[in-house]
């Protein structure tokens, strides 16, 4: 029972990381793709039986799609994201609202595509947010995802969960530990160590458990 982690890549001409975690978190693959075909190709290959994407996977209730020139409009009055987005806000964990005019639009966009395609062919697709994962995991202090600190950071928190991952450590980029935390966070899931946030209307966020 493998999950396939993605840290997806606005841009077809950058590597987006994939990470294909066992279920008894002892085998690990990596590896990177740009195109979307060429990720169906893997996962095709690889047959996982959850994909866990770090990105929006769906606009809020209300939006056909994240023009400012499209009269669609949040279905609820007053919000400025979809609802998990607002229940992270709530807790404290910083996260891009999936709004008109979002610096994420193209990112959006591409992660959507990929989810229905995903679905589309029978696979089960969660969105995670890997910052969310790491605070809830490792604490406060995570350092952001580009900082020069970030790769070393990951490293030492995710050995002890991913111990396999120790074969690839002197590789390692950020894109690729946020591909093993996406898979990670999709393992939780499967072993019902997880909670939501959100609205299942307009998506769902699938973290690891809250605290009570
Ligand atoms: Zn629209």
């Amino acid at each position: 029972m493998s999950v396939l982690g993605i840290d997806l890549r606005a841009s077809t001409k950058k590597p987006s990381a994939v990470a294909i975690l066992g279920s008894d978190l002892k085998s690990i693959l990596l590896g990177s793709f740009y195109e979307d075909i060429d990720l169906a190709k893997v996962v095709k290959q690889e047959r996982p039986q959850l994909i866990a994407i770090g990105a929006p996977l769906n606009l809020p209730l209300g939006f056909c799609c994240l023009d400012k020139s499209c009269g669609c409009k949040f279905a609820v009055p007053n919000r400025k994201g979809r609802l998990l987005e607002l229940e992270l806000a709530k807790m404290g964990i910083s996260c891009f609202y999936t709004s008109k005019g979002s610096i994420m639009k193209d990112l959006i966009y591409r992660a959507i595509r990929i989810r229905n395609g995903l679905e589309l062919a029978g696979y089960n697709v969660i969105e995670v947010y890997p910052h969310a994962t790491k605070i809830l995991l490792f604490g406060d202090s995570v350092p952001p995802k580009h900082s020069l600190a970030s790769v070393s950071y990951m490293k030492d928190h995710l050995v002890p969960l991913v111990s396999c991952i120790n074969d690839y450590a002197g590789g390692l980029d950020i894109y690729a530990c946020e591909a093993i935390i996406n898979a990670y966070t999709g393992q939780l899931h499967i072993n019902s160590e997880t909670d939501v946030l959100g609205d299942p209307r307009e998506g769902v966020l699938v973290l690891p458990q809250l605290p009570n």
